[in-house]
């Protein structure tokens, strides 16, 4: 197989129909990693069609439930033979550092375990009363048929997996498109699963663009289901084409996440150094391109201007490079586009007459390695306001607005005061009042005295314009099942409705 030959289709690596090949980049340097498949609607067909034929021959669904478990299995297992290698490839194609590349690895063997575990556990159906001694009522779970499932540049490995591992427990085939932007882990993936043992058919994956490669998949009559992770403008595009054939649709969108914290957080023991870090933790690891970030702080003002001065002077310590470098903390943006995109929120806010307390530039060439890298540095802005665009719009990346508030309503107020619903925090060292506000948090998930952790067997997804529907947990299982009931009457005999 050649490098280029990233396109998988029942159970065969090749090139693009057309040829045409991307260039893959490493953003610490802007020099070429590798070249993959440029797909394109033919592939995506010839993909559809694969996972087309192996699922309605039966050859995965009818997989007895213990041996699909068992496969999901050898994945976590292969995955932690190769975490290194895996990790390698996510931090040089995302830029995201090693040991984030090494988090991310064990994070997806955790769900890949936790859908074994789930699917086995199952009775096998819910017995349902029907209010008749002659009737036996059950309702059980079958796969949805062809998923079609799309991911984003910034959890390449991640995002697949918790698609791909509900959607193979449950008894899918499916098409997978990554980001065009880092291909790489979810190419691997995939011959993991091969290497599993999978039936060809049953995994492919398209390299190419959002258009036309997801389009079609979004398009395309042959597919039951679509799953999209990536922002909301693309997603909301692509899950109208797949509404109107009627697919069944999950959409796992943008965030615009609060992190509240009340004065009492900073006056326990530790309780100030613990916000601010986590503080720092929540806007700045991997660089703020995380959906989940807490990139708004919304901070009880009697403690704000304590708190900004040693968040920003830890800010500006914060060590960027190349995310393979020993001691490095971030490292750079994914692409120029997202350089650009991040450049022009900053200036927006300054405009708006935000106050800039640290970053608000990229490196100078001489403080950083190497120097043509995607690098900015960790911003902090201060003064902010709801109505401003950088408070408002998901910046994916190293930006912290800080808000103020008085009163616990109006830290509400401020905490669901977005179109966004993914996530969000609250500080505060009165548990009463950290679990009140936490009830009162329109969010998917939401943390208190802590930022970030997920859990396998807990759902996420947002409420709002962050998405529909929830991967992990449970219903990240049931995202990729039918329910049918089966109502079987024991003693049948006619039931006289008609008279003639
Ligand atoms: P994006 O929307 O640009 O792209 C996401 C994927 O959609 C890519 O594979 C892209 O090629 C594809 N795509 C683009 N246009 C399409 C179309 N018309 N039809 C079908 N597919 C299309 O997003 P991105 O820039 O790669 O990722 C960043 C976004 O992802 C952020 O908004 C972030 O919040 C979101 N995200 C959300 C979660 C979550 O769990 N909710 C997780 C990670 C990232």
């Amino acid at each position: 197989m050649s490098a280029s030959e990233t396109i998988h289709v029942d159970g065969v690596w090749r090139a693009a129909a057309s040829g045409a090949t991307r260039e893959v980049l490493d953003p610490a340097d802007a020099t070429v990693i590798q070249r993959v498949a440029e797909g394109g609607a033919e592939d995506a067909d010839a993909a559809v069609a694969a996972a087309r034929r192996a699922f309605d021959e039966g050859i995965w669904s009818g997989t007895p439930v213990a041996e699909r478990a068992a496969l999901l299995r050898r994945v976590a297992d292969l995955l932690q033979r190769d975490r290194e290698e895996i990790a390698l490839i996510e931090s040089r194609d995302t830029g995201k550092t090693l040991e984030e590349g090494r988090v991310d690895v064990d994070d997806v063997t955790n769900a890949f375990r936790y859908f074994a575990d789930t699917v086995m556990n199952e009775s096998g159906g819910r017995v349902v009363d029907a209010g008749s001694a002659d009737v036996h009522s059950v309702v059980v779970h079958e796969p949805v048929g062809v998923c079609a499932l799309i991911t984003p540049w910034n959890y390449p490995l991640l995002q697949a997996s918790w698609k791909i591992a509900p959607a193979l427990a449950a008894g899918n085939t499916f098409v997978i498109k990554p980001s065009e932007v880092t291909p790489l882990s979810t190419v691997y993936l995939v011959k993991l699963l091969a290497e599993a043992g999978l039936p060809n058919g049953v995994a492919n994956i398209v390299t190419g663009a959002g258009v036309p490669v997801g389009q079609r998949l979004a398009d395309h009559p042959d597919v039951d289901l679509f799953s999209f992770t990536g922002g909301l403008v693309s997603g909301t595009k692509a899950g109208a084409a797949a509404v109107a054939g009627a697919k069944k649709i999950a959409l796992e969108l943008g965030g615009k996440n609060p992190n509240v914290v009340f004065a009492d957080a900073c006056t326990t023991e530790g309780g100030f150094d613990t916000a601010v870090d986590q503080a720092l933790n929540a806007a700045f690891i991997h660089s703020g391109q995380v959906c989940s970030a807490g990139a708004r702080l919304i901070i009880e003002e009697s403690v704000k201007d304590r708190f900004v001065a040693e968040l920003s002077r830890r800010a500006e310590k914060i060590k960027l490079g190349r995310g393979t470098e020993d001691g490095v903390e971030c490292g750079p943006l994914v692409s120029q586009q997202q350089l650009d995109k991040v450049e022009a929120y900053v200036a927006s806010a300054l405009a708006e007459g935000a106050q800039l307390r640290s970053g608000g530039s990229r490196p100078e060439p001489s403080d950083i390695r190497p120097a043509t890298g995607y690098f900015y540095s960790p911003t902090v802005l201060d003064g902010c306001h709801r109505e401003m665009k950088v408070v408002r719009e998901e910046t994916f990346g190293p930006i912290l607005s800080v808000e103020t508030f008085t009163t616990e309503d109006e830290a509400v107020a401020l905490a669901n005061d977005t179109e966004y619903g993914l996530a969000g925090a609250v500080f505060s060292g009165n548990s009463a009042r950290a679990r009140r506000v936490a009830a009162r948090l329109r969010h998917g998930t939401v943390w208190i005295n802590d930022y970030h952790p997920y859990l396998p067997q807990a759902e996420w997804g947002g409420f709002g314009k962050s998405g529909i529907g929830r991967e992990l947990g449970p219903s990240g299982l049931d995202e990729y099942r039918e329910s049918k009931h089966i109502y079987e009457n024991l003693r049948p005999e006619p039931v006289r409705w008609f008279g003639g």
